[in-house]
């Protein structure tokens, strides 16, 4: 079992007793340093307030704060006194961004019967920030094109490849016709994206109540979800398939004189015009669609026959943009490592909102600046981190990861060089741990979990995720994993937030963390997302905001003060064999799939079972898909079992209490690259922005992690001959990892003769 001895006990005894297990040590951490270490965090969780994160939101959410906004700007120059205040070394870096904000913005029905959406998020009386209009952003999606079409309209469901599939059998086409398609199963931008690669001319992406408005609970201000009217704004940059940051300046940092695109130039900007919805403008357009029934899985709970359309439903939408460049400004502060001040961990949480952002981001952002003050606290009490500890606030992270990602490019090679790894948040919630990242840090990040104490079950945030894991898992062996596995899995990292340029583009070692899961909301992006509905439905007393806190910077402090850095490689080597069942599954199911299509199409069997009344269009033949040669991951995921098996050995057996200084360096330095042997110059095919090997967004996924990107979205996309070369690419990366890991073991082995 996970559990851990109390805390308090911990701290009156962990220097009168010394324990023979070394499970109380911590990893990379000799005997001594561990105790003196355990103590300090323990101190910095103590002076973790959660009414200072209730202050701090009042303030950074008391008006509308987007790039470009006069909050904006004025909330960075407050971060930067706060740091400075609290004995950091800060400043504000800048960058000039294309930010294109709406100029006009149309959509109505001219066809069967006359409609006009209203585009507008009313006053709530009883929200006092709701009112602020002249300050807030009309409800738009970012770095869609100009354009003005009138065309029939069609729903395709959530607008996934799979849609347009399931709308070809039902013989309806999109080419020329304006979608209407519903948020989530995919991040926003790949909507217009798939619609506009089947020749649709415009799209309309609504909030379906289904999902986060009235069938959840009641709406804002009764309750936490959407009302008729609410609107999730939001980023429609086609960046998974590009890259994120500015669209003018791609792979380098948006200084004053970098040179810039033209804006003709531009690649990442959606081919057809696009505009976000409420349920209140999508019902009529939704109630005018006639043709066949919608399949069962796409209809949603808004009091209508879901139709596919076309029908004679014709809709006129025209969205134009001011195409302005605008500053961003980076609040960047930084403590200086006392022994290796070349070392960086670095942490983050962007400051920008589309509206007021009293959760996204506001909620994770004050948790990383309570972390700023109690850690300012303990500099004051005589603590100096042995690394440098590098707290930054992002401008500019909801129209495309902007700030974060142009200071990764500006700072490209120091951070190749200097970066540890990076601790991202981006919001909090009430209930579980959520953790995803770099597969090198998840027993590291485990062992961090079991030192934090949940607010509400008082159990470790570890033993609580680990109860809840074996809640939700879906069979035996899932619950068996969750019980004995020594560590709990890590999701991998995607994107959807500022860690993609660390870990996609540079390679350097990434978490995500943020608590959630018990409080569902339906204010995500839209003018309600503030202090009064925070203060009503999320954590209304901060002590996940707390906990929060508590996690990111008890992580940051190890791993600027181990001895040896705390990356461990027998779990990323477990989860590489994962990840290589799950292709080699792919590509059996594929072939097994299109084997069986073919039978049946031979059989006849779409003809017998056609409805005339409801004729379906039966599919096409399909080529069955070749064998593929796994035999080089095969045999790279076995070296880097051996080799993670044999660090680990070679660390378990001599410590690291008798290793030089010199020797820790040299190590340290190795593993500060371990992340990047992940990566390939050359990047993954089509988009070589993106560099990182084995984890990467999907191009049709956007949030979601494609692993071993290049091997399984050639299997998806049916490219077999890249498949192959892939497996071979991802293979090579995965040997360069197991090299450096045997000189690191070799290393360890020397120092301890
Ligand atoms: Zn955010």
């Amino acid at each position: 079992m996970r559990r851990f001895a109390p805390l308090a006990f911990l701290i009156v005894f962990a220097a009168l007793i010394s324990f023979g297990a070394d499970e109380q040590l911590i990893q990379g951490f000799t005997r001594d340093s561990s105790a003196a270490e355990r103590q300090r965090e323990a101190t910095f969780r103590s002076l973790i307030s959660a009414d200072n994160q209730r202050e701090y939101m009042q303030r950074l959410s008391a008006r509308p704060h987007h790039v470009g906004s006069e909050y904006d700007h004025a909330n960075a120059e407050w971060i930067l006194s706060k740091f400075k205040e609290w004995g950091w070394d800060a400043h504000i870096e800048t960058f000039n961004v294309l930010f294109p904000t709406p100029k006009e913005r149309v959509l109505e029905m001219i066809e069967p019967t006359k409609f006009v959406a209203k585009l507008q998020e009313p006053v709530v009386p009883d929200d006092p920030t709701s009112n602020q209009q002249s300050d807030q952003l009309p409800s738009y999606n970012a770095y869609s094109s100009d354009g003005d079409v009138t065309a029939p309209l069609v729903f395709v469901n959530y607008g996934l490849p799979k849609d347009y599939e399931e709308l070809d059998r039902l013989g309806i086409s999109v080419k020329g016709a304006i979608v209407i398609v519903k948020y989530g199963h995919s991040w926003r931008g790949i909507k217009p994206k798939v619609a506009g690669e089947h020749g649709a001319v415009g799209c309309l992406i609504y909030s379906e109540p289904g999902d986060d408005g009235y069938s959840l609970d009641y709406v804002f201000p009764k309750g936490p979800m959407r009302p008729i009217d609410g609107v999730q704004r939001g980023s429609v940059m086609d960046f998974p398939s590009t890259s994120p940051g500015d669209p003018l300046t791609p792979g380098i940092g948006a200084t004053a004189d970098a040179k810039r695109l033209a804006l003709k130039d531009v690649t990442n900007l959606t081919k057809i015009p696009t505009l976000p919805i409420s349920y209140g403008d999508a019902e009529p357009l939704l109630a005018a669609l006639t043709g066949p029934m919608a399949p069962q899985g796409w209809r949603g709970n808004l009091p209508i026959p879901y139709h596919v359309g076309p029908g004679s439903a014709k809709v006129h939408l025209k969205v134009a943009f001011n195409w302005d460049i605008k500053p961003l400004y980076d609040v960047v502060a930084r403590i200086s490592g006392s022994e290796h001040s070349d070392e960086w961990v670095i942490r983050g949480n962007h400051h920008d909102a589309w509206v007021n952002g009293a959760e996204d981001p506001v909620s994770g952002q004050v948790a990383l600046l309570e972390e700023a003050r109690s850690m300012g606290e303990l500099v004051k009490q005589g603590w100096r981190p042995k690394r440098t500890i590098i707290y930054c606030a992002w401008d500019g992270e909801e129209p495309a990861l902007l700030g974060s990602t142009e200071w990764v490019e500006a700072h490209d090679s120091e951070l190749k060089e200097h970066a540890v790894a990076y601790i991202n948040s981006d919001g909090n919630g009430r209930g579980f741990l959520g953790m995803a990242g770099s597969h090198t840090l998840e027993h590291f990040m485990n062992g961090v979990a079991r030192d934090i104490q949940d607010p509400e079950t008082k159990l470790t945030v570890l033993n609580r995720l680990q109860l809840d894991t074996i809640s939700e898992a879906k069979n035996d062996d899932d619950r068996k994993e969750a019980r004995d596995r020594g560590d709990l899995r890590m999701e991998p990292l995607g994107s959807g937030s500022d860690y993609t340029a660390f870990i996609d583009h540079l390679g350097v070692a990434s978490i995500d963390l943020g608590y959630g899961g018990e409080d569902d909301n339906g204010i995500y992006h839209s003018i309600y997302d503030d202090f009064y509905w925070y203060t009503h439905f999320s954590d209304t007393n901060f002590v996940y905001g707390r906990a929060l806190s508590q996690t990111a910077g008890t992580g940051v402090m190890q791993l600027a003060d181990a001895d040896l850095l705390p990356f461990e490689f027998t779990d990323l080597a477990d989860t590489i064999y994962m990840y290589v069942k799950e292709l080699k599954k792919l590509a059996d199911d594929a072939r097994d799939e299109a084997v069986e299509r073919n039978k049946e199409i031979d059989e006849g069997l779409f003809a017998a079972v056609n409805d005339p009344r409801r004729p379906k269009i039966a599919p096409l033949r399909e080529v069955v898909p070749p064998h593929l040669s796994f035999a080089p991951l095969d045999n790279a995921a076995d070296a880097l079992t051996l080799s993670a098996q044999h660090y680990q050995a070679a660390l378990n057996k001599n410590g690291i209490a008798g290793i030089s200084p010199t020797v820790l360096q040299s190590l340290n330095h190795r593993l500060i690259q371990s992340e990047r042997q992940l990566t390939n110059p050359d990047g993954l095919l089509r988009r070589p922005w993106y560099k990182h090997m084995i984890y990467a967004p999907g191009v049709y996924a956007g949030y979601e992690a494609k692993t071993i990107p290049g091997v399984r979205e050639a299997i998806e996309q049916k490219h077999w001959d890249e498949a192959n070369s892939e497996i071979v690419r991802a293979a090579a990366v995965l040997q360069n990892e197991s090299s450096l890991i045997d000189a690191a073991s070799a290393e360890l082995e020397q120092a301890a003769h």
